[in-house]
């Protein structure tokens, strides 16, 4: 049963849908059909990823001069929401490179554009976004990764853990403390004293590999400094309301496809002589469930737009639109996991993936909790206080 025309996708013009139908053609061909596979036996489908580079899927908001598709985050939002309909981990990598993309596009000289954002939109090199680590998750002040100034450059010290692509990524961004407060490094992951300390074992997007990075004395040139030195707190924070913004798409992505098999299952299941959905018991929450899909689109769109406008609200839209997809797909796969009934525990049904891909949503990207620090700061001011 395809959604609901109209339903879909919500307000935004005619003027996305080409986007629209691009990314819905592309999830339909390549990812629906290898989701579960991908799933069942983790790998990382380098394989699509290529496609993706070859649809013009990553590098949305980058300029068509630098190698991306120059669209909007209006764009961006939708792209998210169709590929995370077919699997969270692939549009998950989307969200990846759009940050480093963004990144690069914004903050790199032409020669660190050349040699790292062309082939990262062609999906010749993949790329990792590297801040957290053992004692700085939510507070990033904790940073102890070190870059020390060297007549020839730079040597970097430290450790990073839950870095999305560590075991397959050619170069990261390094979040590093330098004499000048914290800066931004590029650093190639084949360099002498960079090692991929392990492999995260995960509860869901199991597509994503996610691991640890270590550095041990790492010669750096002068060139692997990203923008200014002491800029870098503001540099990998200028790209998180994007960021915000895409696992806003990535978790409507989640709830529709959660919606979509709990309707197809309603209709198709039946118990006492009639289909399930016809008690409201069961009807009801799917009803829900579509209405704050509906609800979490119109607010990711708003947030987009403002993000589209340059508006100082943005980073704020994008939090609300965050914390309210990623809280509402969590409920919509559990939902769909009891509309169900014993398959939806079972490997090989929707509901079990979808269930555990959306649980990662409330934390990465800012966990729900700094959502709301972030929301309740802007509109109540406790800085006289004591
Ligand atoms: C699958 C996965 C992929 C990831 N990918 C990346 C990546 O590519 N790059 C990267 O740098 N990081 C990545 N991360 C790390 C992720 O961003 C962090 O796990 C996340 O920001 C939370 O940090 P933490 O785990 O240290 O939790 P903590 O900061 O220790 O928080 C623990 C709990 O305390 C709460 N808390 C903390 N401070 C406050 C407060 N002031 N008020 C209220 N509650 C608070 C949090 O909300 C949370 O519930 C990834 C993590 C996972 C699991």
């Amino acid at each position: 049963m395809p959604f609901p025309a109209g339903l879909e996708f919500s307000a935004a013009g005619d003027d996305s849908r080409p986007v629209r139908d691009l990314v819905r053609d592309f999830t339909a061909k390549h990812v629906i059909p290898a989701a579960g596979a991908i799933d069942e036996s983790p790998r990382f489908p380098a394989e699509i990823y290529r496609e993706m580079a070859a649809a013009g899927l990553f590098g949305i908001t980058v300029p068509a001069e630098l190698g991306g598709a120059g669209a909007r985050a209006l764009d961006y939002l939708h792209v998210m929401e169709g590929l995370s309909f077919g699997y969270a981990s692939i549009a998950d990598q989307c969200g990846l490179v759009e940050l480093v993309g963004t990144l690069l596009a914004e903050h790199g000289t032409p020669a660190q554009r050349e040699r790292y954002l062309r082939p990262l939109l062609a999906a010749e090199i993949f790329c990792a976004y590297a801040l957290t680590e053992a004692g700085a998750g939510s507070d990033l002040r904790g940073i102890t990764t070190r870059a020390k100034a060297a007549p020839d450059g730079w040597i970097l010290d430290g450790e990073k853990i839950f870095i999305h692509n560590a075991p397959v990524a050619d170069f990261a961004t390094v979040l590093a403390r330098t004499d000048d407060g914290l800066s931004v490094f590029l650093v190639d992951l084949d360099r002498c004293g960079v090692s991929r300390t392990y492999r995260e074992h995960k509860m869901g997007q199991r597509g994503s590999q996610v691991g640890g990075l270590a550095f041990d004395s790492v010669r750096l040139p002068p060139e692997a400094l990203l923008g200014e030195e002491g800029d870098g707190f503001a540099l990998m924070t200028s790209v998180l309301a994007r960021g915000r913004l895409g696992v806003a798409g990535l978790s409507l992505g989640l709830s529709r496809a959660a919606i979509t098999a709990a309707a197809e299952q309603a209709e198709s299941r039946s118990a006492f002589g009639r289909p399930i959905g016809a008690n409201q018991a069961v009807a009801f929450p799917v009803a829900d469930a579509v209405t704050e899909y509906r609800a979490g689109f119109l607010l990711a769109e708003d947030a987009a737009r403002r993000l589209d406008q340059g508006r100082d609200d943005a980073p704020t839209a994008c939090s609300m639109a965050k914390l309210y997809a990623s809280e509402a797909c969590v409920r919509h796969a559990n939902m769909a996991v009891q509309v169900f009934g014993g398959a939806g525990y079972i490997q090989g049904y929707v509901p079990e993936r979808i269930y555990r891909d959306a649980r990662i949503t409330t934390i990465y990207e800012g966990t729900s909790e700094i959502q709301r620090l972030i929301i309740s700061r802007w509109l109540i001011d406790t800085r006289g206080a004591h």
